[in-house]
């Protein structure tokens, strides 16, 4: 049976990592986490987080401070690349908060990082221990560390992202394949655009072969701005030495020119190549299972990746609270989980297409269903953002 004492090693402090250790902590475990970094950073701008995420948040406890750094959008605003028609404008807040009573939230990464991180014990977050190695004992996990350190727990959670190698020690070595898109990602004072009149919410331009999404983060002080553009090839060395601020705005020649007036404002520009895994059949092994970009990395193209990390904590922490063999319980957790974020594998994956469709029939088309049924509508995505993980896990027949 589980019990309170039931102790807990999470290997990974990114967002994922760290909502699955609070939860669990609030849940009664005794949980430490190892982080392979000297210090907890998240790179880039923005995360663009559903009510579905922010609802887990808020009841972690964690509303007060979102409230003060978060920015609620008004809503999504989609337009075309060239022109700036519209394609679809929808309403997030105050109705995502009347439908499903969580905000629709736009968050710095770093500012959601140390919000999250607040709320866990400091002395239990290991900050320079890389896992190397673990072995499953049959009623314990040892793990080791380059450091030297040793841990010996009762359960393990791989949350190390995409590149896991706890992944790869349960399912083998696997490179992820390049996906064929590149990200240009940048921040911008707002007193530097203030003639744009951008009102506070999210645009998303969609044109032949990129898009480009901004929206506010740090409580309305800096724009986030991702511009994603698709390639044959990834080669790092060459992409980082060029990812100026030149490069993308030749990037995005041609399109509004409120694009170009926001990719110059910024003062650098970063590159991020995206990568893809092709989806898991299973998660767990023993006493080991994974969560986030570890075991279901996905096109940002829903913006569910570190949503649906926050979702795994969530459910994983309410399925070991309900109690049972810990080994059953983590197949549990991987049941319940395995479909949700499948689909929305599969829907980032196709969105890439959609967003990307050169001009011609099949872009008037898309144009022409979402202004019939727009497809970012709270409404719309009633599935998605009315998750909650503890009902799930309530209404589950095991
Ligand atoms: C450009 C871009 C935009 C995005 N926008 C959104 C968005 O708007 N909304 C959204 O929900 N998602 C978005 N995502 C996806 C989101 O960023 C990821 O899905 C999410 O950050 C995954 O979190 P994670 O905790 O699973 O993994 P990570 O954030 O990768 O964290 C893994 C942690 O594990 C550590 N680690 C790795 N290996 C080891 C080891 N061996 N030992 C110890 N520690 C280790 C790492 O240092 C890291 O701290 C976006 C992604 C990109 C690339």
């Amino acid at each position: 049976m589980a019990s309170p004492s039931l102790d807990i090693a999470v290997i990974g402090a990114g967002i994922g990592g760290l909502t699955a250790a609070v939860a669990l902590q609030q849940a009664g475990f005794d949980v430490d986490v190892y982080e392979q970094a000297p210090e907890l950073t998240e790179v880039g701008g923005g995360i663009n987080m559903g009510p579905n995420a922010a609802r887990i948040l808020y009841r972690l406890g964690l509303g007060e401070a979102l409230d003060r750094e978060a920015v609620r959008p008004i809503g999504v605003h989609q337009r075309r690349w060239q022109d700036g028609r519209t394609l679809q404008r929808v309403p997030l807040n105050p109705l995502c908060e009347e439908l499903y009573g969580a905000p629709h939230l736009t968050v710095h990464r770093a500012d959601l990082l140390s919000i999250i991180a607040a709320a866990f014990p400091p002395e239990r977050i290991h900050l320079g221990h890389r896992l190397i190695g673990f072995t499953d004992k049959g009623d314990h996990v040892e793990t080791w560390f380059d450091n030297g350190r040793r841990a010996t727990t009762e359960l393990l959670i791989g949350a190390d992202g995409i590149h896991s190698a706890v992944r790869a020690r349960l399912f083998g070595e696997e490179a992820p394949r390049f996906a064929g898109c590149v990200a240009y990602r940048g921040l911008v004072p707002v007193d530097r655009i203030g003639d744009l009149g951008l009102e506070l919410g999210s645009q998303s331009w969609v044109g032949p072969g990129a898009h480009l999404v901004h929206y506010f983060v740090s409580r309305g002080r800096l724009l986030n701005f991702v511009g994603w553009t698709e390639h044959d090839t990834w080669n790092r060395e060459d992409w980082t030495d060029r990812a100026t601020i030149d490069r993308a705005l030749a990037a995005f020649e041609g399109w509004h020119p409120q694009l170009s007036r926001i990719i110059a404002a910024a003062d650098t520009c970063f590159v991020w190549a995206l990568f893809d895994r092709e989806p898991l059949p299973c998660w767990s092994a023993g006493r080991t299972t994974l969560l986030g970009d570890a075991c279901h990395p996905m096109y940002p193209f829903m913006a569910q990746g570190a949503a649906q990390a926050i979702e795994d904590g969530a459910v994983l922490a309410a399925c070991l609270a309900a109690g049972g063999d810990p080994v059953e319980t983590l197949r549990r957790y991987e049941r319940l989980r395995l479909p949700r974020v499948s689909r929305l594998q599969q829907m980032s994956r196709a969105n890439k297409t959609r967003f990307h469709l050169p001009d011609g029939p099949a872009q008037e088309q898309r144009d022409a269903d979402w202004s019939r049924l727009p497809d970012r509508s709270p409404e719309t995505l009633s599935w998605l953002y009315g998750f909650d993980a503890a009902a799930v896990v309530a209404n589950d027949q095991r």
